[in-house]
């Protein structure tokens, strides 16, 4: 099909054939061939974009990093919209710590501009991540306990609707669409800019720890009910190397939200006690060096990676059984996250992202789509333990995440939202 773009696109569309178009087509999972890849550099061309997506009835991918780990930000045969135009990072008010981020930023960049400025904000674990993809959706970050998810901090949001409208919202104006943007903004509406209040931190503790862990001791039990009293200021993720049914090497990550090392060493001494401790080392670091600007890479479906996760009210023994069955999966990785701190500080009904009770995201990945069986396969029993799930961390983005992500009275909240804003799906993302 021949694709004509208004003149105010003229020069903004990459098609099959163009020399930028390799590294414009694809997700950082998943290759693809859209017809059109039209990068935006303002409100008003996402705008026109829209037009040609309503002209064409192609269907619509939108994509701020690519970092998708279902690939849903590009499609075969349609048009791709890339926010990458829109890369700005601005502190608009110190004194408020008000900062104003375009949805193409890439984290490692956020990180670095505030940290000019003596501010943060908790992200994710990958400074190539994009704004657009985690804002909209959640933000699990390496200072999630200490200052809650990265939706939580969002102020206001420049957005362009279905329809062409483009607008700002917050908390007064339209605030049932401020609220389905923080948790499911990709079916909603277009960001193209955010408004978040950051934080005051500029320096971490950084622990790494290998640990070898069995369930004969427990080891999983311990490090939830330790991390659900430990202080806020700490945050970490556990990497689960399976051996033998039972046993596995635990890489740990933990990171104290604070620069003073004696309490920081303090609150990271229960982690070696979770089993024999192969390895450790701890420092003080920049924030912006734990997710850095050297993360920076062109997505190209370099990852053919799949992933689930769920999320738990508690690790409990039986929890404990089946992560160890899952870690024994050979070719499957698992990574536990601790939840639970300011995460819970914001009640349920606040953002399309109802979950704020549980204490551990469990995720699971393999590589090759000829492994998706096994990984289902393998989780299905720790599956039913589940009572949420992030949308972020699913490599089909379908109806079982969203039944298991958007509790029913999010869902009828949702489903009423999409009525009004995109009566016609314009907007792809899970079904809600
Ligand atoms: C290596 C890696 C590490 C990760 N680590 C973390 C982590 O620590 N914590 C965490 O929370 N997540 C993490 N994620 C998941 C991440 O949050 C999602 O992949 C997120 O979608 C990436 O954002 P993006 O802008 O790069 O996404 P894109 O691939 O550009 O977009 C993904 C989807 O988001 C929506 N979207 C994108 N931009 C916009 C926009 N401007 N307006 C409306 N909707 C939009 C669209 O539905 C799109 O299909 C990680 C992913 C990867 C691959």
């Amino acid at each position: 099909m021949k694709i004509t773009v208004p003149p105010a696109l003229a020069g903004r569309v990459v098609r099959p054939g163009s020399p930028e178009y390799r590294l414009l087509r694809s997700t950082y999972t998943r290759v693809h061939s859209p017809a059109a890849v039209i990068v935006v550099r303002t409100p008003e061309e996402v705008r026109a974009a829209l037009s040609v997506v309503h002209d064409t009835g192609l269907p619509l991918a939108v994509r701020s990093g690519g970092h998708s780990l279902s690939g849903r930000s590009s499609n075969d045969g349609g048009i791709v919209i890339d926010l990458s135009g829109l890369p700005r990072v601005d502190v608009v008010d110190r004194a408020a710590r008000l900062v104003r981020i375009e949805a193409g930023a890439r984290w490692g960049r956020v990180a670095r501009t505030l940290a000019e400025h003596g501010l943060a904000l908790s992200s994710g674990d990958h400074g190539n991540v994009g704004v657009g993809g985690l804002a909209t959706a959640g933000g699990i970050g390496w200072l999630v306990r200490k200052f809650g998810l990265t939706i939580d901090r969002l102020r206001a949001a420049e957005v362009v609707l279905a329809d062409g409208t483009i607008t700002t919202l917050d908390a007064e104006r339209d605030p049932e669409l401020f609220w389905g943007l923080r948790g499911a903004g990709g079916t909603l509406a277009i960001v193209t800019a955010f408004v978040f209040e950051a934080v005051e931190i500029t320096r971490v503790a950084v622990a790494q720890l290998q640990i070898e862990v069995s369930d004969a001791r427990s080891s999983l039990v311990a490090w939830d009910e330790y991390l659900r009293t430990a202080s806020r200021e700490l945050t970490a993720t556990m990497t689960l190397f399976g051996g033998r049914r039972g046993t596995a090497i635990a890489q740990l990550t933990a990171v104290y939200a604070g620069d003073d090392p004696p309490t920081a060493s303090r609150v990271f001494r229960p982690l070696g006690d979770l089993g024999p401790v192969r390895d450790s080392t701890a420092q003080l670091m920049p924030y912006r060096a734990l997710v850095p600007v050297a993360h920076e890479h062109p997505n190209v479906g370099q990852q053919d990676s799949f992933v689930r996760n769920g999320f738990v009210d508690k690790l409990d023994d039986e929890v404990e059984r089946r992560v160890f069955g899952l870690a024994a999966t050979p070719g499957l990785l698992v990574q536990i996250r601790a939840l639970g701190g300011a995460i819970g500080d914001v009640d349920e009904d606040a953002t399309a992202f109802a979950h704020r009770h549980q204490s551990a995201m469990i995720v699971g990945a393999v590589w090759g789509a000829g492994n998706v069986v096994t990984l289902d396969e393998s989780i299905a029993p720790l599956a039913r333990r589940f009572t949420g799930a992030y949308v972020n961390f699913d490599a089909d983005g379908d109806r079982a995440i969203a039944d298991l992500a958007f509790p029913p009275a999010t869902r009828r909240r949702l489903a009423d939202l999409k009525q009004r804003v995109d009566p016609h799906g314009l907007f792809p993302g899970y079904s809600v």
